[in-house]
């Protein structure tokens, strides 16, 4: 005789769908982005000492950075919830990256920004493709002291 499964009792305990495959999804995400944060610091000279995914619901920015070196990125579509594309999240972190230098959006930071993307480029790291999107504006981006 075959067991009997309580489907209701399933339903209550088994995790939201989707859930695990989000959590690995993200994580692949960030261990990516922290790679190249680590390589594009480096080549630099830039102080960072961490990056994290921004936590979810945060959805009045793209990135965050503190003096202190720390970074936040959120990964997921405020809408859809869906990861964002590649070369989106590359190039918040970049511009993050940036920030570490210059803590604010003039000249001289977009200046370095754009050195810092075509460092991620050569690299093979940023490929916006024909219809690049356009830069971060700096309304979504947090500049934390
Ligand atoms: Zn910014």
């Amino acid at each position: 005789m075959p067991a009997r499964v309580d489907l209701r009792q399933r339903a209550l305990f088994a995790p939201e769908p989707g859930a695990a495959a989000r959590d690995a999804e993200d994580g692949v995400a960030l261990e990516t982005l922290r790679t190249m944060a680590g390589k594009l610091a480096a080549h630099f000279g830039l102080s960072c000492t961490s990056i994290d995914a921004e936590a979810d619901g945060v959805v009045w920015h793209y990135g965050i950075c503190t003096t202190d070196g720390r970074i936040r990125i959120r990964l997921r579509h405020a809408r859809t919830g869906r990861l964002l594309k590649e070369s989106s999240l590359v190039d918040t972190l970049c511009h993050e990256l940036a920030h570490l230098r210059y803590f604010d959006h003039s000249v001289r930071f977009r200046r370095f920004h754009e050195r810092v993307l075509a460092e991620a480029r050569r690299r093979g790291w940023y490929r916006p493709g024909p219809t690049r999107t356009a830069p971060l504006p700096a309304a979504a981006c947090e500049i934390s002291r």
